[in-house]
């Protein structure tokens, strides 16, 4: 008899867990990213202590059918890619069937969905297993609850930091996706106050406004370039309205928020020399680009990418900011004569 034995599909789901959901902020980006991909027009979410005693994502989109009801709950059951040419052109934001698996395997999940509008199911899955399935009032859409997140997981909760803390988690990420997707309303509710509204009318600046305020929102200017392989559009704040942390500036890539240092730093390099140091501006960019460009499959999270022309994208990146700076003229043209 050998020693290595082939893990049951609950303790490899809390096994994924781990690194899908690191915290109440996953489980949120997770959910709304289901919703987004669900084709909703509108997302609501609603946390209570932090995400720690409750989140519920309600969005209004396709819903799941009866007959994938279970097996959105299987790890690596998607209804997003099938074949592996699929894996090097991704157009969802998730693709990995792990979400649903792995948040159940650590809290209380109750899923409340209708797929054809006429018949509605409410399923309550807790630690990896299927608790009850009841039907429900047909909806439109889905709303997803999830409660007593990681009761099974003592350490990992341990770890996690104040109430107040998280909130801020949950807050970033969900300003971050409406800056991704400006035609979604999303509304972000804390203990029942408003966090967040956006209209959903598919206008970027009015996102920054009720994310920035319109002090700093106020001043934006447009940036907007192309080249054979890429597509630019977005906002970028004046010089004179700098903040001390680089969590100010947004990287959209097809839609998809993500976290990259090299952009980062090509938005910095088109501010030139106009930014204090230790400060840094306002910017979301909006990236398009061939989705064969792009290798999202980096790490659970999907929020690193690697992209095949990075040091093209950078450079037109640095360009298109340093030419708004030059049209202010607060950046002297190369042309000019000395
Ligand atoms: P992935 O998003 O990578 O496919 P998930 O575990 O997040 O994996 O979700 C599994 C499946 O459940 C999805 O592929 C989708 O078909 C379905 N699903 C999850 N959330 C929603 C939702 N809000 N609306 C419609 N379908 C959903
Ligand atoms: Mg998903």
């Amino acid at each position: 008899m050998g020693r290595i034995i082939k893990l049951n599909e609950q303790l490899s789901n809390k096994i994924a867990a781990g690194e899908v959901v690191e915290r109440p902020a996953s489980v949120v980006k997770e959910l709304v990213e289901n919703a987004v991909d669900a084709g909703s027009s509108r997302i609501r979410v609603d946390v209570f202590e932090g995400g720690l005693s409750s989140i519920r994502v309600m969005d209004d989109g396709e819903g799941i059918l009866e007959e994938d009801r279970e097996a959105a709950f299987f790890r690596h059951a998607t209804s997003k890619i099938k074949t592996d040419r699929d894996l090097f052109r991704i157009g969802t934001l998730g693709f990995r069937g792990e979400a649903l698996p792995s948040i159940a395997s650590v809290a209380e999940v109750t899923l409340t969905t209708s797929g054809d509008g006429r018949t509605g199911e409410k399923i309550i899955v807790k630690g990896g297993q299927v608790k009850t399935r009841t039907s429900a009032p047909p909806r439109k859409g889905t709303e997803i609850i999830v409660e007593d997140l990681f009761f099974n997981t003592p350490a990992r909760l341990k770890y996690l930091k104040t109430i107040h803390t998280e909130l801020g988690h949950i807050s970033d990420i969900l300003n971050r996706m409406a800056l991704a997707r400006p035609d979604i309303a999303f509304e972000l509710y804390n203990e029942g106050r408003t966090m967040l509204k956006t209209s959903g009318r598919n206008d970027l600046l009015q996102v920054l406004y009720s994310i920035y305020g319109k002090t700093a929102a106020g001043e934006m200017k447009v940036l907007k370039a192309s080249s054979a392989d890429f597509q630019i559009k977005g906002y970028a704040a004046s010089p004179s309205e700098v903040r001390s942390s680089r969590s100010y500036m947004t990287m959209i890539l097809n839609g998809r928020y993500i976290k990259n240092h090299a952009l980062v730093k090509a938005v910095l390099s088109g501010y030139n020399t106009l930014l204090p140091i230790g400060k840094f501006p306002i910017v979301c960019l909006h990236i398009s680009l061939n989705p064969q460009l792009v290798d999202v499959n980096v790490h659970p999270s999907k929020m690193e990418v690697r992209l095949s022309k990075e040091k093209a994208l950078q450079e037109l990146v640095t360009e298109t900011v340093r030419n708004v700076w030059r049209n202010e003229q607060l950046i002297p043209s190369m042309q000019e004569p000395k």
